[in-house]
């Protein structure tokens, strides 16, 4: 799987529509001080289900829209769409092109969509989900970021290890069918008090 494609419109600094193509051999962005690199990261994380403001370096959510310049007005809306190309299906679809959308407005309305059609953030989540690329993947190592992992509890290490090698997946699963099971056992336990009721 590749990242093909990501366009950037009212997010951050990026008040314009941007598209930036990913072509074979591109290994880094360059520019001057505060010229947008790490927005670029910020739009990718951003646009994968981002939730926490604060990680986005905002106070809140709506921080990531254009708020102006002297020249320019603020704008009411942060969108970005990221497009991978999915040829080799590394991520478990039939599409051999996944695009993520993510619309936010500055009345709080919020839109995910997945190849153009309105999805919830859980349908990203689990698409991308042991791949390394969903919200907590490990493709994107930001700044600070190396260090609060050697400085992390080995409880907290372990759980990278395990979302790295996919197992966090069949954890999760594993979690929720020991939650059925107790609920059925429940259910169980109060079907034998009626039983012993009636009888
Ligand atoms: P450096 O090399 O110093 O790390 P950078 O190229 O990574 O810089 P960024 O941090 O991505 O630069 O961009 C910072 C710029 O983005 C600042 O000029 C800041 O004012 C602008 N910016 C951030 N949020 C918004 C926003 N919501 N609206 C308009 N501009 C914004």
């Amino acid at each position: 799987m590749k990242l093909k494609t990501l366009e950037i419109s009212g997010f951050k600094s990026f008040a314009d529509k941007t598209v930036i193509d990913f072509m074979p051999g591109m290994t880094g962005i360059v520019g001057p001080n505060g010229s947008g690199k790490s927005n670029i990261i910020e739009a990718i994380r951003w646009v994968m289900g981002e939730q926490s403001a604060k990680d986005l370096r905002g106070n809140k959510m709506s921080d990531v829209i254009f708020a102006g310049t002297k020249k320019r007005r603020a704008l009411n809306r942060a969108e970005v769409a990221i497009t991978f190309d999915n040829s080799d299906h590394y991520v478990k679809s039939d599409y051999t092109e996944i695009r993520i959308t993510r619309r936010l407005y500055r009345t709080g309305e919020s839109v995910y969509q997945l190849n153009g059609s309105d999805c919830r953030l859980r349908d990203i989540h689990e698409l991308f989900m042991d791949t390394g690329l969903g919200r907590e993947g490990f493709s994107i190592i930001s700044q600070g970021r190396v260090e609060s992992i050697f400085n992390a509890k080995p409880e907290d290490r372990r759980g990278i290890i395990e979302e790295v090698a996919g197992v966090y997946k069949y954890k999760q699963n594993k979690h929720k069918a020991q939650q059925d099971l107790a609920q059925t056992q429940l259910n169980l336990d109060r079907l034998y008090d009626i039983i012993t009721e009636v009888q």
